[in-house]
């Protein structure tokens, strides 16, 4: 399912989209995807440019007002979040398919919880974020970039719409497929 789905605006393939059609799924875990995360505990005060988070203390968090003025501070380093990195090297922790024909009738409603569990996600975590949302008409598909976003996800449809739930962890991946279905 992974292979199929693309970011918008992407036309050439990754190297690890070839690598997922050769030996499947398994190479998010195979490829050693998170050496660029390393150095990220670097000290001093990082934001992020394009998602605007903030880093003091090595904890990163979400401050719009607060990014506005480190912008313009002297010594404030530019530094690509993990949230974001993890957007552009496509690595993604969750997978979730919504599949009925409500979501076709409620699209907008659909579309609004998907993107306010994205912000109530980020408040704790900024790394948690939508990597891509495709929608289908009666199937929307969502990947994420923290397994903890697609649960909350799958979790909000199933208490607003009822239904049914399937959360899937990989045993000893940081990976979960969710599907709901109604
Ligand atoms: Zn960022």
């Amino acid at each position: 399912m992974l292979q199929g789905l693309h970011l918008p605006g992407r036309t050439r393939p990754t190297a690890r989209d070839v690598y997922r059609s050769e030996i499947g799924e398994r190479v998010d875990w195979l490829l050693p995807q998170h050496k660029w995360e390393k150095g990220k505990d670097r000290p001093g005060i990082l934001i992020c440019p394009r998602c605007h988070a903030i880093s003091t203390q090595k904890r990163w968090f979400l401050d719009e007002d607060r990014y506005q003025q480190l912008r313009a501070t002297p010594g404030v380093q530019f530094v690509i979040c993990t949230g974001c990195r993890r957007i552009e090297h496509q690595v993604y922790e969750g997978i979730v398919q919504l599949r009925s024909p409500l979501l076709l009738a409620n699209k907008r409603q659909a579309m609004a919880l998907i993107h306010h569990e994205e912000d109530k996600a980020r408040r704790t975590n900024p790394f948690s974020r939508l990597a891509s949302v495709v929608d289908h008409g009666a199937t929307i598909d969502i990947l994420t970039t923290t397994y903890w976003l697609a649960e909350r996800i799958g979790k909000a449809f199933h208490k607003s719409f009822k239904g049914s739930l399937d959360l899937q962890r990989l045993p000893n991946e940081r990976f979960v497929r969710v599907r709901w279905e109604r």
